[in-house]
């Protein structure tokens, strides 16, 4: 099956397209459709997938999960009436509530890392988890004698701080090799010689495949909920603003 074309990948505002069905097929008793291109987001990087709706003229998909497989973006859900056909130009619709609410999470994330960064924490970033259910960020690194209640009012304002400053979101595909250069920390798991992506908030970039706010200021607040040990990792758990 040839690779979809991940459209959101270079244009996350980019909420709707038009695509060509390569493949209907069916697993776990669920439908699932394959495009020749996508903007609907798969689930990965700790953002969770988008929910729309596939249509054309005589029928629809509602896409209820998105999953990437090997360079494929499955699209699974269920047809209210007909299948599609092999061939047919559909279009793609992501719910824009809910991709709006997952791109100020995941920015929100990065914007905890910048806070991290500018108090010369020295935890090293570690996963994140970018879900609208208790989002939060991980570091290898301690606690050791700071002080839990004043870290995270410091982690807060300097957050809403960054929020203020409206700084704008840009995207730039780069080597791994090159990524140290513009980005403070770059996870080993990136594969080397291979383009990937950084997103830049202003001169603060991250490497990261998800959705984002066009503008810091798009995130309106953040809360840091908790700061707690994680086995070896501090865990960093936030919220955006409702
Ligand atoms: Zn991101």
């Amino acid at each position: 099956m040839q690779p979809t074309k991940l459209l959101y990948l270079e244009d996350f505002n980019l909420l709707a397209t038009e695509a060509k069905v390569l493949e209907v097929t069916q697993e776990n008793g669920k439908d699932i459709v394959l495009l020749d291109q996508t903007v609907f987001y798969p689930q990965g990087g700790g953002q969770p997938y988008d929910k729309g709706v596939i249509e054309r003229p005589s029928g629809k998909f509602s896409v209820e999960e998105v999953r990437f497989v090997e360079g494929v973006v499955k699209h699974i859900g269920k047809f209210d009436s007909v299948t599609f056909q092999t061939g047919e130009t559909v279009k793609c619709v992501v719910d824009e509530t809910r991709r709006a609410l997952n791109s100020r999470i995941n920015s929100a994330g990065h914007v905890v890392d910048m806070a991290v960064t500018a108090l010369k924490l020295n935890w090293v970033p570690g996963k994140g988890y970018h879900f609208p259910e208790g989002p939060y960020v991980e570091y290898a690194g301690s606690l050791g004698e700071l002080d839990k209640e004043k870290l995270k009012t410091d982690i807060e304002n300097l957050c809403n701080k960054f929020i203020g400053e409206n700084r704008p979101t840009k995207l730039i595909f780069m080597p791994k090799e090159k990524m140290h250069e513009v980005c403070h920390h770059v996870p080993e798991y990136l594969l080397e010689g291979k383009p990937a992506r950084v997103v830049m908030y202003g001169d603060f970039g991250v490497p990261c495949g998800g959705t984002h706010v066009n503008n810091l200021a798009d995130i309106r607040g953040i809360t840091i909920r908790k700061i707690k040990p994680e086995g070896s990792n501090v865990r960093v758990a936030y919220d955006v603003s409702k």
